[in-house]
């Protein structure tokens, strides 16, 4: 049976509450998103965190303190983000790497984010792959352009990360490349071959329609309020859990099987 991979990426550095009031902001209200979106059927977190004001942080205490609060409650994996927000410096980004989650996001090319920018040169990428292969973090490889996965094969060729690869190709980004089934195709033909892949749709629309994109073509599913606040249009979603229940619900009915946080440990050799 083929087998379906869920990431919840539950609150992400640009959404607010004012985009949607469900979003969890401090850490225990991030640890109760994560535990109700594993028990609903993620088997990873992909994880941002907040300052006291609501604010995009990579302070490693606050990481620490939430990654903290998720283990009590459940083995999720969890998958940090070295994105960071528009503004951060790359040391401030790659710093939460020190606490050796299992999985962590490795941007492959500078990004237009709307009227901003998040600068990724390859010396910046390099410096982030060795030090996820110094602490065994499985990187996933952020691709959100053509050029950015072509980036991912230099990296993997001068040996700065150890197979399994990870994808998470994200399409529908402000200023990106548009989600439609023919753009995800172009992509997934030309990541490193025999590697996994994620599709990351932002905005409602291509949120969903990015699930049947990953069905059709062999990838897995990410949903969550980093990527789309939305349940349908013009409804909010209650919670980061009711879109991976729909994302479950979707696998099953196409003949997926879903895994669990030890499936995928093995799947992508996991440390
Ligand atoms: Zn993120």
């Amino acid at each position: 049976m083929k087998k379906m991979v869920i990431t919840c990426a539950l609150t992400g550095a640009e959404t607010t509450k004012k985009d949607n009031q469900n979003l969890p902001i401090t850490p225990e209200e991030i640890a109760d998103s994560a535990y109700e979106a594993f028990i609903a059927g993620a088997s990873i977190i992909h994880l941002h965190v907040r300052d006291n004001d609501g604010n995009p942080t990579q302070d490693i205490n606050v990481f620490k303190k939430t990654i903290g609060l998720i283990r009590k409650k459940c083995d999720v994996i969890i998958e940090i983000t070295t994105g960071g927000a528009v503004g951060m410096t790359p040391e401030e980004r790659l710093g939460p790497i020190i606490l050796e989650p299992e999985m962590a996001s490795l941007d492959c090319g500078t990004i237009n984010f709307g009227n901003e920018y998040i600068l990724n040169t390859l010396p910046i990428m390099r410096k982030f792959a060795s030090t996820m292969k110094k602490y065994k973090v499985r990187p996933t490889f952020e691709c959100f352009d053509l050029s950015h996965i072509y980036s991912s094969h230099l990296l993997i060729k001068e040996g700065l990360i150890d197979p399994p690869y990870h994808y998470g190709l994200v399409m529908n980004a402000p200023a990106g490349v548009k989600y439609n089934i023919e753009n995800l195709d172009f992509f997934v033909k030309r990541i490193f071959p025999d590697s996994f892949w994620t599709v990351l749709g932002i905005g409602g629309k291509a949120s969903l329609e990015s699930h049947f994109g990953a069905i059709a073509l062999g990838g897995f599913i990410r949903v969550g309020f980093e990527d789309n606040v939305y349940y349908a249009k013009g409804e909010l979603a209650k919670s980061n859990a009711q879109l991976v229940e729909r994302a479950v619900r979707i696998s099953k009915e196409a003949g997926y099987e879903l895994t669990d946080p030890a499936d995928v440990r093995k799947l992508l050799n996991l440390h």
